[in-house]
């Protein structure tokens, strides 16, 4: 067993396997279903489950347990951010995204503590990276939330996005494993076309989920189509060059039936110049695309400003001149740091000289096209 094993991060079919003769399949799923479902604290609450089975994975699979420490509903509009403790005492943090259907609702959760990334606009760029989250810890973001939901009748989790803290294809069996959890029918049942995973663009991890034929959505955050401009605000675009992240978002596309979400984050004078508009233009036009235009939103210590309404409507036009399919994203929470871009645990922050800013947000938001 591995120590940080926990109950949440398994399915029934994987708990099964893995007790073998101790655990019958019917068993494995009433567990899952009460500690990921119904958020149980202890297994003597499962029905029609054997002492023997029971005490087999109690030795073996603790519930684990984290809390929320702080939770911000915004005065603006209707997102909640919350800050949930971790039984190490890292804290990442997880938004509550209302979608337009009435009483539904997206999770947009961390899947690192940091980031190792050092995108140069990012709130969590500026804390480094901890550690990896489990699948389990990314589990219990959604199913918090969701109880929350069900307690309040507010209504239900529909999507899940990876776009909180971290970059997701960086801690990718983790993400995948806690999916699987997500997903299950026992689990949190929410679909997995309903589930975007976002990333700055790392390619062998793009091309692993394209091998997989997965039902999940790719999301790419671009921040710059012009090499120079983005290596200075992404540091990965000097091992991954956003011509070859297209390319295997092109595959992934091929291979998953999927649309690709591309996410560009308007920084004002920074990324939003005819230029850099043409250079989008005729990068989208190596595949299937849809454009997400979000602003930039504020993060201190970082020298970035939103673009002005002249200059989001300007680059917005001009990339629709040219054929390009874009949208406008409204990315809320500003207020209580819970927008794109805007995740970090204060205390965490390293101070950093260089600019900032970027975002992929609510994306999920849209009903599935693809
Ligand atoms: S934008 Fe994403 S990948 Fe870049 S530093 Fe922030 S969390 Fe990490």
């Amino acid at each position: 067993m591995h120590p940080t094993d926990r109950l949440q991060g398994e399915t029934p079919e994987r708990l099964a396997e893995r007790f073998g003769a101790a655990l019958r399949p019917e068993e494995a799923r009433r567990i899952v279903a009460h500690v990921v479902q119904r958020g149980g604290d202890s297994l003597l609450g499962v029905q029609q489950l054997r002492t023997t089975a029971r005490k087999a994975v109690e030795a073996e699979l603790p519930i684990g347990v984290v809390t929320v420490r702080e939770r911000q509903a915004s005065q603006e509009d209707p997102f909640v951010k919350y800050a949930i403790a971790l039984p190490d005492g890292a804290v990442v943090e997880t938004v509550r995204i209302p979608l337009e259907r009435a009483g539904r609702y997206v999770v947009c959760v961390s899947s690192q503590v940091g980031c190792a990334m050092g995108c140069a606009f990012c709130a969590t760029g500026m804390m480094g990276l901890a550690r990896n989250l489990e699948a389990w810890e990314i589990v219990e973001q959604v199913r918090l939330v969701a109880a929350e939901l069900r307690a309040s009748g507010e209504g239900r989790v529909h999507g899940v996005v990876f776009q909180g803290m971290g970059e997701p294809l960086h801690n990718l069996d983790n993400v995948l494993r806690a999916i699987e959890v997500i997903s299950n029918p026992c689990g949190l049942a929410v679909d997995a076309r309903n589930v975007t995973v976002c990333t700055v663009g790392i390619v062998p991890g793009i091309e692993r989920l394209a091998s997989m034929r997965t039902r999940i959505r790719l999301g790419i955050s671009i921040t710059s189509a012009q090499a120079a401009l983005r290596r200075s605000l992404v540091p990965m675009e000097g091992k991954y060059p956003i011509r070859e992240v297209v390319e295997a978002a092109r595959k992934f596309h091929e291979r998953s039936g999927r649309l690709v979400m591309f996410a560009y984050a308007l920084m004002g004078g920074v990324n939003t110049t005819d230029a850099e508009a043409d250079a989008l233009a005729e990068l989208l036009k190596l595949m299937p695309a849809r454009l997400s235009l979000i602003d930039w939103n504020p993060v201190a210590g970082l020298p970035y400003r939103p673009p002005t309404a002249e200059e989001r409507d300007r680059f917005h036009d001009r990339l629709a001149q040219m054929g390009v399919p874009v949208i406008r994203r409204y990315s809320g929470g500003k207020d209580i740091g819970a927008a794109c871009g805007q995740l970090a645990t204060e205390s965490k922050r390293k101070p950093r000289g260089r600019r900032g800013g970027e975002s992929v947000a609510d994306e999920t938001a849209q009903p599935d096209e693809s």
